[in-house]
């Protein structure tokens, strides 16, 4: 079977993890996906496969005879999609021979535009697969899953020489959790490719440091016409404790190792406001000072306020 093909079984299959899940999978309908990816890795012959109460699927491919002596090599990829968009009822859309203009995804009103994604243009003439709009088209991760099956199949197969190669499909990697559970030992590899994301013939060798912060504020409503100097408004303060953080660390204004502080949600009232961040950066230290610069704005306005709000 074609990897495409793969892809296009495995979309229809909802698996978003979800953020306060609480226990590991984060949705017990991951394993919809994880039961039928461990039926498949049997079928096409690879050995020792399994699948853990907490949904994680392992298979290993013996090394050829002769080859034993080899580094065993794994392929890790992700069954979950991410849960800020619907992953329920996936309608795939086949573009072939792409010609470079804006792509309508499906009746949704949504539109895939070279203007906002520059990278299509290199695309013309491929066969591309989009989500119809309604949905996300869950390829992360389930097009790195299609390729390790895919390349499990041929190299069986085609009884092609290799040392040992494991194999390994993981849960709610969307919501940080795809590692909790992972079993280092048992996956047999000292040495992995997480195959995910990204462009064509890109390999990423290193990781950022990564943390979430929720800000609560907690306001004073008093009325409007007699508030003079005591309502404080939940949601003005909220603003405040954002524009305290340095302005241009955002996704938007940086690359490469440069961290962020990333404002993912917000919502409030006079009464109460909610900030949720997430904050990254490659180095282990700065990633600190960026988590005591948050604790210290929030320390800068409870004073301002004179009680901890
Ligand atoms: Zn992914």
């Amino acid at each position: 079977m074609r990897a495409y093909e793969r892809l296009l079984n495995y979309v229809k299959i909802y698996t978003t993890s979800e953020e306060e899940g609480g226990a590991t999978p984060s949705a017990a309908r991951e394993f919809d996906l994880g039961n039928v990816l461990t039926e498949e890795l049997k079928e096409i012959g690879v050995k020792n496969v399994r699948i853990t109460k907490n949904c994680y699927v392992y298979g290993e491919i013996p090394a050829t005879p002769g080859m034993e002596h080899i580094p065993a090599l794994g392929f890790i990829a992700h069954m979950d999609t991410a849960p800020d968009f619907s992953g329920e009822g996936v309608k795939p859309q086949i573009i072939g021979d792409y010609d470079g203009s804006d792509i309508r995804l499906g009746d949704s009103g949504r539109v895939l535009s070279p203007k906002a994604f520059p990278d299509l243009e290199k695309l013309k003439g491929r066969t591309l697969i989009t989500t119809d709009g309604t949905t996300l088209l869950g390829a992360d991760d389930k097009a790195g899953i299609a390729e390790i099956m895919t390349m499990a199949e041929q190299i069986i197969k085609e009884d092609i020489a290799h040392g040992k190669i494991c194999i390994a499909f993981t849960p709610d990697e969307e919501i940080g959790e795809g590692a909790d559970h992972f079993d280092v030992e048992g996956f047999g590899a000292k040495y992995a490719y997480t195959v995910d994301g990204g462009a064509e013939n890109e390999i990423e060798f290193e990781n950022f440091n990564a943390a979430g912060a929720t800000v609560k504020v907690t306001g004073l409503s008093v009325h409007p016409g007699d508030s003079k100097d005591t309502m404080i408004n939940a949601a003005l303060v909220a603003m405040e404790f954002n524009q305290m953080l340095p302005a241009g660390e955002t996704p938007r204004g940086t690359k490469g190792y440069e961290g962020f502080f990333h404002l993912t949600d917000m919502s409030g009232d006079v009464s109460n406001a909610t900030l949720s961040y997430i904050i990254r950066d490659h180095d282990a230290a700065h990633f600190e000072i960026r988590k005591e610069q948050m604790q210290h704005i929030a320390d800068l306005l409870n004073e301002k306020y004179g009680q901890v709000r």
